[in-house]
């Protein structure tokens, strides 16, 4: 859907008249997936471990990585903080960012390696790790300009695997992700590569499921397109587009885990289940009819978890094997309106914590995505002044794309990123809402 008012304020007139009236002045974000950023800073907060790792694995995506204290602008900062453990250790990294936070472009990024506040050495050390998320969410609403900051939180004692995440927050794909803070740990070896994995989405007849289901394809993955039977033209025609098959079920039809786990066993299994199939049915709690509490319940949180029960009690899903759920920022922060979806949705992110540490011991992990405000069919029947207020209330100043989700969705289900396991992460542009 057209977003007119970041159109307006890019233009020249609008950009001028704008800027004389306060008004907000986004700046479009650069969506290409094959674009990496072309160069990077490292800086090292105070004896930091990551510094190699780290400029190891950007050179290996072809990002240039530029002297820290030479003239140019990158377009990435990657600061390793892995060292800052003490409230004297902070002042370094006043210091860093003082000296270097406008030096980065526009829809550039900024990602800060911490040690995890939970198995820090220790109070003081979890306090300064506990407190770069607060650095972190300020830090990036103060970067503006398209610029997405995030962290991610490594163990003290073992080296995390970054290269799946590096390639994700270092290119265009991580582009409304911001203020965010995601534990990586070390990954055991890859097993499947990206083109030669069976991908099961639900709901990719449309929106940010049709966006999934394509962007796996576009690795090189078979995708089995699920969607209700309604919606089967426009089934087809996804399945088509990307060479894939379809599945034209209801996923709360009783039959519908056997169904699923049937065709997977046909395929030798899945190496990936993308659970977006989902549901709204707005009403305030006292005008709402049981069928719309129940509807929402069994569309966005039932069905998925006996549709993982099903697949992994039959074997379907072998080690290396991605979950990812499709949860939301109203199940973060609520909505009126939205109390049968929110309860569904912090539900997800509930079962997929929680499933996470179950599927762990079988080499499997279980992430979820919560999505701010998307461009889709389902936010275009929001209230205009509602939907206005959803595009700009975030740091980005506009409205996510089905891509940005389905990117961030790829990067947890990537073969290198088995270091990630019961993480939520918010595609929400910093979203101001349940920050
Ligand atoms: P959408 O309505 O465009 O697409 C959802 C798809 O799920 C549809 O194709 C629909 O037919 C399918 N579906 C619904 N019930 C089904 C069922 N019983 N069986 C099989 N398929 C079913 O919505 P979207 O915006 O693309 O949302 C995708 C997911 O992202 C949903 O889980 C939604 O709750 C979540 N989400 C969206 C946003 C947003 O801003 N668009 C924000 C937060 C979360």
């Amino acid at each position: 859907m057209s977003d007119r008012y970041l159109a307006f304020a890019n233009s020249g007139v609008g950009h001028w008249l704008t800027g004389a009236l306060g008004l907000p002045q986004p700046v479009p974000l650069v969506r290409n997936p094959g674009r990496f950023v072309a160069s990077a800073r490292i800086v090292d907060v105070g004896e930091g471990r990551l510094t190699a790792l780290l400029a190891r694995d950007a050179a290996a995506l072809g990002v240039r990585i530029d002297d820290a204290e030479g003239p140019n602008v990158p377009d990435a900062l990657l600061v390793d903080a892995t060292g800052c453990r003490t409230v004297t250790d902070s002042r370094a990294l006043y210091r860093v960012f003082h000296d270097h936070l406008r030096a980065v472009q526009p829809n550039g990024r900024i990602l800060i390696c911490v040690g995890d506040p939970d198995d820090a050495p220790d109070v003081e050390a979890a306090a300064i790790a506990r407190g770069m998320e607060g650095f972190l969410r300020s830090l990036a609403k103060e970067a503006r300009r398209a610029i997405a900051a995030n962290i991610i939180l490594v163990p003290w004692n073992a080296m995390p695997t970054l290269a799946s995440t590096l390639a994700f927050f270092l290119s265009a794909r991580s582009a409304y992700v911001s203020g965010q803070a995601v534990r990586v740990g070390p990954a055991p070896e890859a097993k499947a590569d990206r083109t030669s994995r069976t991908v099961l989405v639900t709901g990719a007849a449309r929106g940010i499921g049709a966006a999934t289901a394509t962007s796996f394809a576009r690795a090189g993955a078979h995708v089995v397109a699920l969607d209700i039977p309604a919606l089967s033209d426009e089934l087809d025609a996804v399945a088509a587009a990307i060479g894939g098959s379809t599945l034209a079920l209801d996923i709360t039809a009783p039959d519908a885990p056997a169904h699923i786990a049937a065709d997977a066993a046909t395929r030798g299994g899945y190496d990936v289940v993308v659970h977006n199939a989902g549901i709204t049915r707005d009403k305030t709690l006292a005008r709402m009819d049981a069928q719309r509490w129940t509807s929402v319940m069994e569309v966005n949180l039932g069905a998925p978890m006996r549709i993982t029960g099903a697949l992994l009690d039959g074997g379907h899903l072998a080690a290396g094997s991605r979950i990812v759920g499709v949860a939301s920022l109203s199940g973060i922060a609520g909505n009126v309106g939205q109390t049968n979806y929110a309860l569904s949705k912090a539900g997800v992110i509930g079962w997929i914590e929680r499933l996470a540490r179950e599927v762990a011991a079988r080499g499997i992990t279980a992430n979820a995505v919560a999505p701010g405000f998307i461009e889709t069919q389902m936010t275009a029947a929001i209230p205009f002044a509602i939907r206005e207020a959803g595009r700009r209330m975030n740091s980005m100043g506009q409205g996510g794309a089905p891509e940005d989700v389905a990117e961030t969705i790829a990067w947890l289900a990537d073969p290198a990123s088995g270091g990630i396991n019961g993480q939520v992460v918010r595609v929400c542009g910093q979203s101001l809402l349940g920050a």
